[in-house]
């Protein structure tokens, strides 16, 4: 996304987008580095240290994690679209050096939220993005690392659209655009009803 950008739904739900401005993946989802058993990602903006990292929906700081990671940890307050369909949605940012949220924060989708950093375990820096499905059901450990996860993480790539974001480097993964076209199923059956009656025709020679 870019900054204070806002996207709504013709439905009137805010689309989840990806919180910086570019996507560069330098550590996947159970990278060997630090990401064994959790699909958090490692991402920077390129040349830039403390690079502003955007509210990817109108959200609500839910809980602060006490280690010198400074993470944050965030809750939509309403539900939104994201690639997997119409949801809550919770997600956390580590590393940021000078953190802007306390429990409570209230943040308008666009809004400046954190800052990419070197704060806690970071050996450059980055924000370390974990992303969760529902409202924020709490934080987990899990093996073999013992790495810290929100309760029913998701890929973020079925978390965030990434519409207006400079794609620099994806990781690897399949991320999806929202674009213009609204996610809402309302006029696929009409749609598909004149596509299979096209195909129809087209099979039996009427055009
Ligand atoms: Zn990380």
């Amino acid at each position: 996304m870019q900054p204070f950008e806002r996207k709504t739904a013709p439905d009137g739900h805010e689309v989840m987008l990806f919180p910086l401005t570019e996507l560069y993946v330098t550590q996947g989802e159970n990278g060997s580095y630090s990401h064994q058993g959790i699909l958090a990602m490692d991402l920077v903006v390129v040349g830039q240290h403390d690079a502003p990292i955007y509210a990817p929906c109108s959200c609500t700081c839910v809980a602060t994690l006490s280690d010198s990671n400074n993470g944050r940890i965030f809750q939509s307050n309403a539900e939104v679209w994201t690639p997997a369909g119409l949801q809550y949605v919770n997600f956390m940012f580590f590393h940021d050096e000078n953190p802007i949220a306390s429990v409570g924060s209230t943040f308008t989708q666009g809004d400046l939220i954190a800052h990419t950093g070197t704060a806690g375990q970071a050996t450059g820096d980055h924000t370390h993005f974990n992303t969760a499905f529902g409202q924020y059901a709490g934080w987990t450990h899990v093996p073999p690392q013992n790495h810290g996860c929100l309760v029913n993480s998701s890929h973020i790539y079925d978390t965030c659209y990434i519409d207006d974001t400079i794609i620099t480097n994806t990781g690897g993964y399949t991320w999806v655009t929202y674009g213009s076209t609204p996610p809402v199923p309302t006029t696929s059956k009409r749609s598909n009803f004149k596509w299979v009656l096209y195909a129809n025709n087209f099979r039996h020679g009427i055009r």
